[in-house]
């Protein structure tokens, strides 16, 4: 079997994540030439406006093409004004999530040369950390269970599972030894909690530590939630991989993608043991959404994730080579002042920077 053929589901969605998608899709188009990889796409329809027009955030066959998929490359899901009658939104991300056991949600907080930090200190330049968020249990096991009894008290109720920590781990210190070496120094994985108040997290604590065990050559440590809080604004550039529960995470992501320039520039990955799903930190933006303004940056280093992914399950040469390719065509694009998108001040929409990083995949 040629290992460098793959089947890809293609879920655009809302807003600009459809704007996005064109944008990776055009990087893809190249990476495929250069590289020798072929790509077979099938675009699955999904998200608010389809809910909208049919009933259905996102039907039983996409679903099941997904998961039939290699990867999966998703754009965003979501408009703030199409709700389910409950009044929550429409987020079929979460759905593919839950259903595909996509538990590991990895979040790279990387400063990109050219794109201002939110920090001034010169050590910003040398952030390079990930937020690997829990994205199956914790606060979320509660979405859609939770009570609200007689209009007086509503209760959400937060679920840690030794199964699920202890793949997190695995994931966090495997993780941390990819990038020790590629980074050429010794990896840190530093469970953030709260384990000082809640037993959930007391108990994660524990397991953490004892399926840290098993991995002699990175440090194992943990962090308060609110003390990680302070400090990735105080001294990002010293952290290295952060496991953490569902909510903390998604919060901390955030807060983590506006210090290297906002969510134009926070790709993300969710990983289980059989499949993945790619896409961008943000989501469909309706404030900019069909201005061309939208920065695809985000979008694409989340397909280099995905080219990343490939090459190590698939022992893929062509594709670890083409993700670093991408990676770099973005640090290029960037770096040499060539583009500077609406978000930090430019005036660069979303086809020009695909453009300068496609200009820049062999440098
Ligand atoms: P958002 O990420 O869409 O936007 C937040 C802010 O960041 C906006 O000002 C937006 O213009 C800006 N922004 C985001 N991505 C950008 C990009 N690539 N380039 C330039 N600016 C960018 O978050 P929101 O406004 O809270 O949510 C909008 C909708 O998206 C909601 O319906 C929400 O539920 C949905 N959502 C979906 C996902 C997802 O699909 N994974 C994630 C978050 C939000």
């Amino acid at each position: 079997m040629n290992t460098n053929a793959f089947r890809l589901a293609v879920m655009p969605g809302d807003g600009i994540g459809v704007e996005v998608m064109d944008a990776a899709l055009a990087v893809l188009d190249a990476v495929e030439k250069r590289h020798g990889l072929a790509f077979d796409r099938q675009t699955i329809p999904g998200g608010a406006h389809h809910y909208k027009e049919t009933g259905t955030a996102l039907d039983e066959a996409g679903f099941e093409a997904a998961a039939a998929a290699d990867a999966v490359l998703f754009g965003a899901m979501g408009w703030p004004d199409i709700r389910y009658p409950d009044g929550t939104e429409i987020a079929p991300q979460l759905d593919l999530r839950f259903r595909m056991n996509l538990y590991a949600g990895v979040r790279p907080i990387r400063a990109i040369p050219g794109v201002p930090t939110a920090l001034a200190d010169p050590r910003a330049a040398g952030i390079d950390l990930v937020v690997l968020r829990e994205s199956t249990e914790g606060l979320f096991t509660s979405r859609g269970k939770g009570v609200i009894e007689d209009d007086r008290v509503a209760r959400d109720t937060l679920e840690i599972t030794r199964d699920v920590t202890e793949r997190l781990t695995r994931f966090a210190f495997r993780l941390a030894e990819r990038r020790a070496s590629r980074l050429g120094r010794r990896g840190t994985v530093t469970l953030v909690d709260k384990a000082n108040v809640f037993r959930s997290f007391a108990f994660m604590r524990k397991v953490f530590y004892e399926a840290a065990a098993a991995f002699a050559e990175v440090d194992a440590r943990h962090h308060y939630i609110d003390a990680m809080a302070l400090d990735l604004v105080r001294r990002p550039w010293d952290f290295d991989v952060l496991p953490m529960e569902n909510m903390f995470g998604d919060i901390m992501s955030d807060l983590g993608a506006g210090l290297i320039g906002g969510m134009g520039f926070a790709p993300s990955a969710d990983i289980g043991d059989a499949h993945g799903l790619f896409q961008p930190s943000h989501g469909s933006a309706p404030d900019i959404a069909g201005q061309g303004k939208a920065n695809p940056t985000a979008m694409i280093l989340s397909l280099a994730m995905l080219l990343d992914w490939l090459g190590e399950r698939h022992d893929s040469q062509a594709c670890a080579e083409a993700a670093r390719a991408v990676e770099q065509g973005v640090d290029a694009a960037f770096g040499s002042g060539e583009v500077r998108s609406y978000d930090i001040g430019g005036r660069d929409g979303t086809g020009a920077i695909a453009r300068a990083v496609i200009g820049h995949l062999g440098a």
